[in-house]
């Protein structure tokens, strides 16, 4: 078996600052980190090798200093690591960015042939959700998002069937392989590295790709010229002129605490309480 893992090394977003002035991302010093999503693809990925074997390829498409993201993969337990990256990449959208991905999935497959590919939830700084489904799309694989659990893989039936969270419930899907997963957060807990997997993976030959070596022969389809999408403006939320505010009240009587907040509601909120009165006549 063979799973591939995206994964993208994103800046730490809690970090992250947008400029007051012409709103632009100030991503100087913020470390770059491997996308949280996707470390849970990459755990659920090494436990179905533990129990049914494979190789794990952890894929990236980035700058070169992303090869730190995979190093760190290698580092929990995968076998490969493979980084496109060329700078005909740069400014891609989701829709480059999946077919790019997807593209470099194809090449790995004439190598040894993908039957999963694992992506995270969503990413933290781009936050679409789309690129898993994009690279579904491409590659015609089918399709298991939001996935918390991967009951069960027949190899030899080359079916698998995985729980996934669904509004109201959770669905018990099963379908064929090859297939993509979108695995939902906080679904497992991510192994430890050792201090020998460490070392392993500081002096891992991670692959880099550039665009040929990914196989991409359409420069019309990566990067900016890939990308229809066009951000027009980037801004951060306007600070809230209201804040949460602290009643020091006696909480010895339930009901003098209602009537208290209630009182302070419809005081900051003058004209809250005919407007309910009126609600209520009609
Ligand atoms: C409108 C728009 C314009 C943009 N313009 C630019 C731009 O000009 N320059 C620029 O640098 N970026 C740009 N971006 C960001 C870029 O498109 C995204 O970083 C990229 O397409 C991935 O999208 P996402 O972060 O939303 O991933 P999601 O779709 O949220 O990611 C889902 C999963 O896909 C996988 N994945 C996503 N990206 C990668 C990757 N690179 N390698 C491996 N796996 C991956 C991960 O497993 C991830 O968990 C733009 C984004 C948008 C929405």
């Amino acid at each position: 078996m063979h799973i591939v893992v995206c994964i993208k090394q994103v800046p730490d977003s809690a970090q992250i600052r947008v400029h007051p002035v012409n709103n632009t991302i100030m991503r100087q010093g913020v470390p770059a980190i491997v996308n949280p999503y996707d470390l849970f693809s990459l755990e659920e990925a090494l436990r179905l090798k533990d129990r049914i074997g494979g190789t794990v390829t952890a894929l990236c498409m980035g700058p070169p200093q992303a090869e730190d993201a995979l190093r760190k993969c290698v580092s929990y337990g995968a076998d490969d690591a493979v980084l496109v990256t060329d700078r005909a990449f740069a400014g891609a959208d989701t829709l480059a960015t999946s077919y790019a991905l997807a593209t470099a999935i194809r090449e790995l497959s004439k190598q040894h042939v993908v039957d999963i590919v694992f992506t995270g939830k969503q990413t933290i700084d781009g936050d679409t959700a789309q690129v898993g489904p994009g690279i579904a799309k491409r590659l015609d694989f089918q399709l298991l998002t939001y996935v918390s659990r991967i009951v069960e893989i027949d190899f030899g039936a080359r079916s698998i069937i995985v729980e996934r969270r669904a509004e109201g419930g959770v669905q018990v899907l099963k379908t064929a392989l090859p297939c993509v997963v979108t695995m939902l957060e906080n679904t497992n807990e991510l192994r430890f590295a050792t201090l020998p997997t460490m070392i392993h993976a500081a002096g891992f030959p991670v692959r880099k790709w550039n665009r040929e070596q990914a196989g991409i022969k359409d420069v019309a389809k990566i990067g900016l010229k890939g990308s229809p999408t066009v951000v027009k403006k980037v801004f951060g939320p306007t600070p809230r002129s209201e804040r949460a505010e602290i009643l020091e009240l006696d909480t010895s009587s339930t009901r003098d605490v209602s009537l208290e907040l209630i009182r302070k509601i419809f005081t900051r909120h003058p004209t809250l309480e005919a407007e309910l009165l009126m609600k209520r006549a009609s």
